[in-house]
């Protein structure tokens, strides 16, 4: 500990009891509660290099923190170094060669904001306050998927802090296998301190869906959107179901408190007379509750999901990839939801398909390149209710994974689980252990759904 309080003076490192520590070490998911030997704040890439010297040094641990928002907490450690990435949040935007310059702690609403000044966008994800990190690497489905790909696959270079503190200039001619492995294979292998994203013209204004429907139309409204997914384009596919229980917030009617309901979100990525008209059918898929639909400014529909996210609380989450709907998928799907045994509970369905799936399921580290959709489930638990939460959370997996795809899950929307790596990045897994083996031999990047190198 001597050791960690003088270099204390040259780095912004923050001990257990000193002031910052309790507010630094949380992050979305409340039931995580872990505590690191320290945290190194860092301001800039020569901190990250200096905190990552100090941890092999000291033989400790780092876990690397951006947004905070993996479901599985795995910015904070025990007992290790907790990179801190959320104050290097600048984004510069290269107008001429058309790329964005994203710092690693950056937020997906810090990028909108500057791109959008430009008619461009990175594709991203769906809530402003998401780390871009965390998102970029492990994935990053979006409206923009079906159009402009995932977020890794607009990843065109990056600087790389390597577990020894070299500083890597990672793109196709140089640490080529590097940039392979960053484009979803999550903070295997350093700690990106800056990215580089392709832009593409989107907006500034968009057609979005939102229609809420009355859950007991549930059967139908599946059936009716898988079928609208199937025959749907690149520019509708942009489209996710959400089933929850509506709180008993203030900027909801109370009429709609604690209602279950069948959310239909979505973006038209062509133009908006088409959208009005390719989307329809998803607006009659039973009698709406209400219809929200609407133009609106690209960088508002960034930001519409943010209120209805609870921030700090516990929450347990799973994920599975699926080929159709079929009348069982959606049975099985339908009965685990009535078996819900607390109503704060999200069921998301993201169809996908697209640019996203036109990618070669080698050509980068996320392998699941022919799914059509992504369902991801959110328990959030109160006081007391915990191991009830995480139980079921886990008995969805269960019940569903005989119907999933390739049994593999969205690795950004799962905790922590034996083999769920190795399932999600299939033949490609192998290719993945070699790269660690170069870059993080010794696995002191392992807080993440991880790739051991032996
Ligand atoms: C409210 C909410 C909405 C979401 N919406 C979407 C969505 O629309 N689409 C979607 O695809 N996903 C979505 N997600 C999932 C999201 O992509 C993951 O939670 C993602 O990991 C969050 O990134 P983060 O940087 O905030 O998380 P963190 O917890 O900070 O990091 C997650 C992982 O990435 C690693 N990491 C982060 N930054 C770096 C870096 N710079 N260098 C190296 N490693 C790094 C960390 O070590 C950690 O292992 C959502 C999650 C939440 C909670």
């Amino acid at each position: 500990m001597y050791e960690v309080l003088e270099e204390k003076g040259k780095s912004s490192l923050i001990l257990p009891g000193e002031y910052g520590y309790e507010l630094r070490r949380m992050v979305w998911n409340n039931s995580i509660d872990k505590k690191p030997a320290c945290i190194s704040v860092c301001e800039s890439e020569e901190d990250v290099v200096q905190a990552v010297k100090f941890a092999k040094r000291n033989g400790l641990d780092i876990s690397i923190r951006s947004g905070g928002h993996h479901v599985a907490g795995f910015g904070v450690c025990d007992g290790g170094l907790m990179i801190d990435l959320s104050n290097m949040r600048k984004v510069t935007i290269d107008e001429n060669r058309q790329v964005a310059l994203v710092d690693g702690g950056a937020r997906a609403g810090d990028v909108d904001k500057e791109t959008q000044k430009f008619g461009l966008a990175v594709p991203l994800g769906t809530v402003s306050k998401v780390g871009v990190g965390g998102l970029a690497l492990s994935g990053g489905i979006g409206y923009l998927r079906g159009k402009y790909g995932l977020t890794c696959d607009n990843i065109i270079a990056a600087r790389v802090v390597t577990n020894d503190g070299d500083i890597l200039d990672v793109n196709e001619v140089s640490h080529s296998d590097l940039l392979w492995a960053i484009r979803g294979g999550g903070g295997n292998f350093g700690v990106v301190t800056r990215f580089e994203f392709a832009l593409h013209k989107v907006g500034p204004k968009v057609f979005t869906l939102d229609v809420m429907y009355d859950y007991k139309d549930a059967k139908k409204i599946l059936e009716k959107f898988n079928a609208f997914v199937l025959n749907a384009t690149d520019d509708a596919i942009a489209i996710n179901l959400i089933i929850t229980v509506l709180p008993p917030a203030a900027f909801l009617p109370e009429s709609l408190h604690m209602k279950k309901v069948i959310m239909v979100t979505g973006v038209y990525t062509g133009d908006i007379e088409d959208g009005e008209e390719a989307f329809k059918p998803l607006q009659q898929l039973a009698t709406p509750i209400i219809d929200q639909s609407m133009v609106m400014p690209f960088t508002q529909v960034q930001n519409k999901l943010d209120k209805m996210i609870q921030e700090y609380v516990n929450v347990y989450g799973t994920s599975l990839y699926f080929q159709e709907l079929t009348e069982e998928v959606t049975d099985a799907i339908l009965s685990k939801i009535d078996s819900a045994p607390v109503p704060s509970v999200l069921f998301q369905l993201w169809a996908l398909g697209g640019e996203m799936n036109r990618v070669a399921s080698d050509a980068t580290a996320f392998a699941i390149r022919d799914a059509k959709y992504a369902l991801l489930v959110d328990t959030m638990a109160m006081p007391g209710e915990d191991e009830m939460c995480e139980l079921w959370t886990d008995s969805v997996y269960n019940r569903l994974l005989p119907y999933s795809h390739k049994r593999a899950s969205y690795l950004n929307g799962i905790g922590q689980g034996e083999g769920l790596a190795r399932l999600a990045y299939q033949e490609n897994y192998n290719r993945l252990v070699q790269v660690k083996k170069r870059y993080d031999s010794d696995n002191k990047f392992r807080h993440n759904h991880n790739i051991t190198p032996d």
